[in-house]
């Protein structure tokens, strides 16, 4: 596993639409594990491929350290609630920070590293980084959402 250098708010990679995967291989499995590594590495709760400037369709997701979310080609299929959050980013600066609205509940298929077919259901914040992480792969970052600051 290694590290890679995450790219920042400007970078053209970060709009693009990401292409789905289609081959489930050992480059699939290196680019997870060292989404992983990097996403530790930056204390980030999770992290899609394009910020490392892989503009492919993948994330992943950890809110605590017994969690880690992978999903290929994901989709939002269902979603119910509301909740608005502070929101931040590894590819935007954290003066940027700010409040999100994001569904309070999701349910999100896709597949994992090996090819198969999955279905994740999150709540809460572990909902809210599925959201912010698929964001991404569309080429939608959080700050194109900030909800008006009320001061
Ligand atoms: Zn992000």
């Amino acid at each position: 596993m290694s590290t890679r250098e995450i790219i920042k708010e400007g970078n053209i990679i970060l709009r693009l639409k990401a292409d789905e995967v289609k081959v489930f291989d050992n480059e699939l499995h290196t680019l997870l594990d060292d989404m992983y590594e990097t996403m530790i590495k930056a204390q980030g709760v999770g992290l899609a491929a394009p910020q490392i400037g892989i503009s492919k369709r993948v994330i992943i997701v950890s809110t605590n350290p017994e969690e880690r979310i992978e999903v290929i080609n994901p989709e939002i299929v269902k979603f119910s609630g509301m909740q608005v959050g502070l929101e931040g980013c590894l590819s935007v600066d954290p003066s940027k920070n700010g409040n999100v609205k994001r569904p309070l509940k999701v349910t999100v298929k896709g597949y994992d590293r090996e090819g198969n077919k999955i279905l994740v259901k999150a709540k809460d914040f572990t909902a809210r980084a599925l959201c912010h992480e698929i964001d991404h792969l569309n080429g939608v970052l959080f700050i194109d959402k900030l909800e008006p600051n009320i001061e």
